[in-house]
């Protein structure tokens, strides 16, 4: 099973792939995660990563492609995987596909989480993840707030907001997810396996249910 998560940045994409990931049984992998992981280890690649992502950047596609390429050759992946921001560009999905065709292997769908627009730049600034790398939940303090202020429901570690969630770094994040990242949905609907699904808090579908509804679909798919 291979499953792609698409969406806003903050649009919810990492929390419905832990959901899937322990249904199927398959590793979610967060570029972003792989990247923050390497900043705070202080390796090259984290280094390189830093500069682009501390201003709101995307990364360089031969970086990241390199970097994924990497990931998809670790044994825990050979039964299937989530991708959560990545593919993030046209050219990305494009390098994806020549991969993925390589080992004989196809994406099963492409989850697209649609948020509104007026919401997004909200949703990216109210965000607050748990300190705890081993936990990493992530909470909103209008959406999905923690019970008490600052601290992880989950495991009681501190709450923090991640740098570029602040709001200068954030609005560059919107644009270039605009120009860059919205047309990766219109390439996988050639496809077919596009699922596009509404996340709004107008709507106020939980991500239980936007992950149940797409497990449903896989299922009579
Ligand atoms: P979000 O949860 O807001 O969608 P991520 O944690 O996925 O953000 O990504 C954080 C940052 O890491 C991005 O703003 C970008 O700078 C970098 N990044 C992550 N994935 C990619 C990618 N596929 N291509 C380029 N840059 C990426
Ligand atoms: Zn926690």
């Amino acid at each position: 099973m291979i499953i792609i998560m698409l969406g806003a940045p903050a649009s919810g994409k990492g929390s419905v792939a832990e959901i899937l990931s322990k249904e199927f049984n398959i590793p979610a992998i967060s570029s972003g995660d792989i990247f923050r992981k390497n900043i705070s280890e202080g390796t090259e690649l984290g280094k390189k990563a830093n500069e682009y992502i501390t201003k709101g950047c995307l990364v360089p596609d031969d970086i990241t492609v390199n970097m994924i390429a990497g990931r998809l050759t670790e044994k825990d992946v050979e039964s299937g995987l989530i991708l959560d921001g990545f593919p993030r560009t046209v050219k990305q999905a494009e390098e994806l596909d020549k991969m993925l065709a390589k080992d004989n292997k196809k994406i099963d769908i492409v989850v697209n989480l649609e948020t509104p627009e007026e919401e997004i730049l909200e949703r990216i600034t109210t965000r607050r993840i748990c300190k705890n790398s081993d936990c990493k939940a992530v909470f909103n303090t209008l959406l999905h707030p923690s019970k008490v202020e600052g601290i992880c429901d989950k495991c009681g570690s501190e709450l923090y907001q991640r740098d570029d969630d602040k709001l200068e770094s954030a609005k560059n994040r919107l644009a270039v997810y605009h120009k860059e990242t919205a047309p990766v949905a219109d390439y996988y609907k050639n496809t077919g396996a596009l699922y596009s699904t509404v996340l709004s808090k107008t709507v106020n579908r939980m991500k239980d249910e936007v992950a149940k509804d797409v497990i449903e679909y896989l299922r009579n798919k």
